[in-house]
Order: C-alpha cells, then structure tokens, then sequence
C-alpha cells in the first residue's frame, strides 16, 4: 500500500467518500465530480499522479492521520475539532447544512426539528449539529443518500445534509423538499496530516493559481447550475 511518503515518488493518493454527489461519487467504475476534478488539478499543476480511494466517511481523517493517504477532498467542512487532528486548505467551496423534508411536512425551518426523528451521514457535521437538536432522535447512516431513503419511507421525520447532494436526491426522488433557512453555513477544504508544511503550501499554491485562472469556478459551475 502506498504510504504519505510516496508523495516525493510523484505519485499523490488522496482519500474520499463517494456518496456524495455532486462532490465525489461513482460513475461506472470511476470516481468523479467536483473534488476530484480539484484534485486532479491540483496534482497535475505539482507535476503528480493522483489515485483515489474510496472509505468510509468517518475513516477520512483516520487515513490522513496515519499516513494511508496523503490527502482527503471529501465535501468536508473546517471545524475546530477536525484541525486539531488534520491540517487544512486553504477553503475552495462555500457550503452550507439543510434540511430535507417530505413535501407538506409540519417541519418549516430549523426549529421545527425539535422532538423529531432526524436523519444524518455518520460523523459528518450534520451529524454533529443534529446532537445539540432538542429531544431530538437521531439516527446516523453510512451514505446520505440512504437517509433520504428513510425519509421517503417514513422511518425520520428529515433529514440534515450539505446543500449539494441535498439537491441532487430531492431531484432524484419525488416528494421530497429542501427548507429555505439553512442549519447553518459553512466551507470546504482539503486535509493533509498535521504538519505536513510542504504538501500544504503546495496545495496551496495550486489552489490560488486555480482560483486566480477562473479554472476552480469553473469547475464547480460543471457540476451545479445556479
Ligand atoms: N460537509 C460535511 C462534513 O464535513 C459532509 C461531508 C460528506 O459527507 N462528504 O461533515
């Protein structure tokens, strides 16, 4: 298995959860979407190769911690807890926690979730806010997308997720809504291992020059249309 020092090899091995579309998911036998199209800019402006592998979401940081992998770009939010074990980006994504409902839910906004069953990804930040809802029931799934399958089947009551795969299951499944007030707003980076200082500023260089050429825009603007 190749290990973070195969870096200096040319060869960059990143890490993500593919359910979670339009960021990362399978498409035949492929991983895409907008983080590995990032990604793969990135690796290609240090002059690298870029495998991706595909894990649990709750096993990112664990990968990167350990030397597995050399990055994750997963969709994944910087929050404090999170930089005590990994080092992040620079942001390249702004996002933001909703909430899917049923179409004619009582649930109208973020208070109404008071006392329901909520549906969350294991160990995503959904996951973290949904805990500090009051006499909430929470119930955490390894995909999103199999939440929203609860929802529709009426086994929750909503479910709390980023805005983007949010949109794409409620195209995907009729019945289903998206609440106007969001949970709560945040951004995307990626995570190397704490104090890799040098494949951080890279990456953060590459990042700036992809923000700077318009590339990086255009490539979330592939995946979501406003
Ligand atoms: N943005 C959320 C987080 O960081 C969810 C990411 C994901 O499920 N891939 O926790």
């Amino acid at each position: 298995t190749k290990t973070a020092e195969s870096a200096a090899g040319g060869k960059l091995v990143m890490v993500t959860n593919a359910e979670f579309p339009p960021y990362e998911y399978h498409n035949n036998n492929e991983i895409v979407g907008i983080d590995a199209e990032i990604a793969k800019a990135i690796a290609d402006k240090l002059g690298m190769e870029l495998e991706i592998q595909d894990m649990a979401f709750d096993s990112l940081i664990p990968a990167v911690q350990s030397g597995k992998a050399d990055f994750t770009a997963a969709g994944m939010t910087v929050n404090e807890d999170r930089k005590k074990n990994v080092d992040f980006t620079d942001t390249y994504a702004k996002a933001a926690q909703v909430i899917i409902v049923k179409e004619g839910s009582d649930i109208v906004n973020p208070d109404g979730l008071e006392g329901k069953k909520v549906g969350v990804q294991t160990g995503t930040t959904g996951d973290i806010y949904a805990d500090d809802i009051k006499d909430a029931a929470v119930q955490r799934f390894n995909k999103g997308m199999d939440a929203v399958m609860a929802l529709t089947q009426d086994k929750i009551d909503a479910v709390v997720i980023d805005r983007e795969p949010a949109t794409v299951f409620v195209k995907d499944n009729t019945g289903l809504k998206i609440l106007d007030e969001a949970f709560t707003e945040e951004e995307y980076a990626i995570a190397v291992k704490k104090g890799n200082t040098e494949l951080l500023e890279k990456m953060n260089g590459a990042i700036k020059e992809l923000k700077d050429s318009g590339e990086l825009q255009k490539i979330i603007d592939k995946y979501i249309t406003a």
